[in-house]
């Protein structure tokens, strides 16, 4: 496992931790429950997740919140998930831009797991080009702002306190200078929630949004008015540069801020590595006991192919996970090895669960197997947050080649 000098013990200790939650926890049994059933993790399951504190979030030794990740990820993608839109979302913005009085009314609570959150960003008109594509406004009255709009796909928010809202609230302004940031209490009047049936990840809903006249509190606005898109993007116009020698306090602050943009991608690699791990176990333990001609499958040479392969993938994945924390870490650019991270990620539990299917014969095919949940559940992450077109296309300028959208 690439630590690359952090201390091992104590990491081998939160993986050995999270690895036995999750045997007790997150058993095949639970989580394929909550596959059919849930549309969020229960109650009880989130409240058990707070106490071995998988909603903390530690900026000094980020592989400990990775090895986290991974593990929950491994036994279901949808409670990781769910962990993300709160951890990530909410607490992610408040943790940066949030001023002191809104990180001490928001952070300890998001810290226990007693408070849900979710990010509304995207809308119907379009994801990928969302700064074109964003219409929702918040025009000033008072002391308030008056919302008014619609988000989709928005995931978490059916069960969500506080929805992280971006809205227009310059429309003269160029469009980078329109945006600011929004923390809305969800039972604000004027807010409708539909849920939007989805092909996987069950146990993690998304969700439309509507808001009518939605009144905020000036005080709920998070960060700078106006400069929601430069926190935004931060990071991925970034340049390949060396670290600086000395590590100053101003150095390590950068560091926080570009793991943090770093970690939505980073996140969502794991979220893939987590299910392209769940398919390759899956998928050679049936190879070693499945018979045909008269011994295992794992014997014939094309599945051993597709399972070397399966952990190759992984490991590539695993690695450049952790190789863009530790860039990141180390002060230098890491947006672009970050993007990469979420590209080969995905790949990764695509060809796992593929293949998986394919190791399991008929029976991946059916709906007594996980291996069916995986293959609806990798997909998710091929185009959420961020779809790989993109991520490719801001790789691309990142080479410096000329900007394509
Ligand atoms: C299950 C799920 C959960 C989500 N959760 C959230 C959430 O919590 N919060 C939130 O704000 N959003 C969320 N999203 C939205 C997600 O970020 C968008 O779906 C994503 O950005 C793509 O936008 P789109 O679906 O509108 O596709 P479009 O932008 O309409 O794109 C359609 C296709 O065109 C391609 N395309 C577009 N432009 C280019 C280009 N320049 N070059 C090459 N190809 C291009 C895309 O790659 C894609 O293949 C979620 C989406 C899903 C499905």
């Amino acid at each position: 496992m690439p630590y690359y000098g952090w201390d091992e013990k104590y990491l081998s200790l939160v993986r050995q931790t999270i690895r036995e939650f999750c045997k007790k926890e997150l058993t095949r049994e639970y989580v394929r429950w909550m596959d059919e059933n849930c549309d969020f993790p229960p109650d009880d399951l989130w409240k058990k997740l707070g106490e071995i504190d998988a909603f903390q979030w530690d900026f000094t030794n980020p592989y400990a919140n990775l090895i986290i990740q991974e593990e929950l990820a491994t036994a279901s993608a949808a409670v990781m998930i769910a962990i993300g839109a709160s951890v990530h979302f909410g607490m992610g913005f408040i943790a940066m831009i949030g001023n002191p009085s809104q990180q001490a009314k928001y952070l300890p609570r998001l810290m226990k797991g007693e408070l849900k959150m979710c990010m509304a960003l995207t809308e119907p008109t379009g994801g990928t080009d969302i700064l074109n594509a964003l219409q929702t406004t918040a025009v000033e009255d008072g002391d308030y702002y008056v919302l008014n709009g619609q988000k989709v796909f928005i995931t978490a928010a059916h069960v969500a306190d506080y929805l992280i809202t971006i809205a227009i609230t310059d429309p003269e302004a160029p469009k980078k200078d329109s945006w600011s940031v929004f923390i809305v209490d969800a039972k604000t009047p004027g807010i409708t929630v539909r849920k939007i049936p989805k092909l996987g990840i069950h146990a993690c809903a998304c969700n439309e949004i509507f808001y009518d006249n939605v009144r905020v509190h000036k005080d709920n606005m998070l960060g700078r008015k106006n400069k929601a898109y430069q926190f935004l993007v931060a990071g991925e116009r970034g340049k390949e540069k060396k670290a600086p020698s000395s590590d100053d306090k101003r150095k390590k602050g950068n560091n926080a801020m570009v793991a943090l943009f770093n970690m939505e991608r980073v996140s969502t690699a794991i979220l893939s590595l987590g299910i392209a791990n769940a398919a390759y176990q899956d998928a050679l333990a049936y190879a070693k006991q499945r018979m045909a001609f008269g011994r295992p499958i794992g014997q014939f040479q094309i599945i051993q192919h597709y399972l070397v392969e399966m952990a190759i993938q992984i490991e590539n994945a695993r690695n450049m996970i952790y190789g863009s924390i530790s860039r990141s870490l180390a002060g230098y650019e890491s947006a672009k090895q970050a993007q990469m991270a979420k590209i080969v990620a995905a790949r990764a539990s695509e060809y796992c669960a593929i293949k998986g299917m394919e190791i399991l014969g008929g029976y991946g095919y059916t709906m007594e197997y996980d291996m069916q949940r995986y293959f609806r559940d990798y997909k998710q992450m091929v185009f959420a947050p961020i779809t790989d077109e993109m991520a490719i296309n801001v790789i691309a300028h990142m080479l410096g080649l000329p900007k394509s959208y």
